[in-house]
């Protein structure tokens, strides 16, 4: 089990329950179907998770010119990662351009330490 999920990956997953959300909350509106008012919320609300999870794979989009291509040493796939550490989408193998971080247990707060 790892505790930490490539990036990018991470921000897919939650785009995708997003949509999961939306029609959940779509469906949900059925049960209110008595109040006109109620229905309509639980439409717009599940309409929103919907624009909103797009405009998560747009950004998706936008970071993804961003990343640095590499080959991952573990698998030897290539792999995109997104700032100073990362991990391999596909083993989780943790990932560094910093030579000085190299070798140090993974720790996704050196992303912070900004350039
Ligand atoms: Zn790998």
């Amino acid at each position: 089990m790892a505790k930490y999920s490539s990036k990018i990956n991470k921000i897919r997953t939650f785009a995708l329950s997003l949509i999961f959300i939306g029609f959940i909350v779509m469906y949900g509106g059925i049960f209110f179907k008595s109040s006109p008012i109620l229905m309509m919320t639980f439409m717009l609300l599940g309409m929103l998770c919907i624009i909103a999870s797009t405009v998560v794979y747009f950004w998706i989009g936008m970071l993804s010119t961003k990343t640095v291509q590499v080959v991952c040493p573990n698998c030897a796939r290539q792999t995109k990662m997104l700032g100073r550490v990362d991990m391999c989408m596909y083993c989780n193998e943790p990932l560094t351009l910093d030579p000085n971080l190299e070798g140090k247990e993974f720790d996704e707060k050196y992303n912070r330490k900004s350039n």
